[in-house]
């Protein structure tokens, strides 16, 4: 066979095979292995290892997409010394993911502004690396889309897709309260997830406060009992970190780097409630 339609024939069975990074890859490998004088099988093992990488990495991106984060913050950018109240060893506990295996929750209790959103997002963010499907949804969007499946009657789509999460993040508990239908959904939510998916929530309302917001007593208790069997519970009580950066900024100096995940120099996050500090 000639050389050109060996390749040919490789290129189109590698596309066949699904397996794009050997494509692109086959060929410098084979330059190196040369250079290094490796055999058969090293080539080959070089090959499926960058295929493999790849995989993954497309994959946890994939996960990334579908858990629709808000906002991209990570641990790294979170600073303990600026919030004392928060648990710093039972941060880096969940940071590994393990409550998801035995279907544990994650409650952040705490004010506006203290990092509850940040901490939610970098622990949906290491879940999704982990290889655990998440997806994120503020309490209101969430009532919402479930009021709106029940209006066209796809509720039960709606819980399917829900199931085949791992975590499901439920963000700002406690700002808007619900109406009947919209508390009785939610409690659905939370029975369904019952030790079987994890749930994480925060909310700025203390537990004997609930009630204001799911009208309820009984459904209230009963979904608390739910929720709070098995959680870890990570309070953030300290001052607000936007209202604390909109002082510094005046006198912050110019030259300061302003990435994504930088709070704005007014200290109010557009990306996160409006820039409204509640
Ligand atoms: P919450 O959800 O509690 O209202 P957020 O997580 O939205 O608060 O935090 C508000 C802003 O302040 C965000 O931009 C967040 O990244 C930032 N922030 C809050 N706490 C910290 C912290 N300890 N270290 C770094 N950034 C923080
Ligand atoms: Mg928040």
């Amino acid at each position: 066979m000639s050389e050109g339609k060996a390749t040919v024939l490789l290129e189109h069975h590698l596309k066949a095979l699904r397996l794009p990074t050997m494509l692109r890859e086959y060929a410098p490998v084979a330059a190196a292995c040369t250079t290094d004088r490796a055999d058969y099988a090293s080539y080959l093992l070089r090959l499926t290892e960058r295929e493999l990488l790849d995989r993954e990495r497309r994959a946890a991106d994939r996960r990334l997409k579908a858990a629709r984060l808000p906002v991209m913050k990570t641990l790294d950018t979170f600073k303990f010394a600026a919030q004392p109240s928060v648990n710093q060893s039972l941060v880096r506990e969940l940071m590994r993911g393990e409550y998801m295996a035995k279907h544990e929750n994650v409650l952040i209790v705490g004010n506006s502004g203290t990092g509850k959103t940040h901490l939610a997002t970098a622990l949906a963010f290491a879940a999704c690396a982990q290889g655990r499907k998440v997806r994120f949804w503020t309490v209101t969007q969430l009532v919402r889309q479930l009021l709106e499946s029940r209006e066209e009657r796809s509720l039960q789509r709606l819980f399917t897709q829900m199931e085949r999460h791992h975590l499901l993040v439920l963000d700002e508990l406690g700002y808007v309260p619900f109406t009947k239908a919209g508390a009785e959904l939610l409690f659905e939510v939370v029975s369904r997830a019952y030790e079987r998916q994890s749930l994480l929530v925060t909310t700025n309302l203390p537990f004997e406060n609930w009630t204001e917001v799911f009208g309820s007593e009984r459904l209230t208790g009963a979904l608390l009992d739910r929720l709070t069997h098995r959680v870890h519970i990570l309070e953030a009580n300290g001052d607000s970190y936007r209202l604390k950066e909109a002082k510094k900024g005046r006198k912050r100096p110019r030259s300061q780097p302003k990435g994504p995940e930088h709070t704005p120099e007014q200290g109010v996050d557009p990306t996160t409630d409006g820039g409204i500090i509640t």
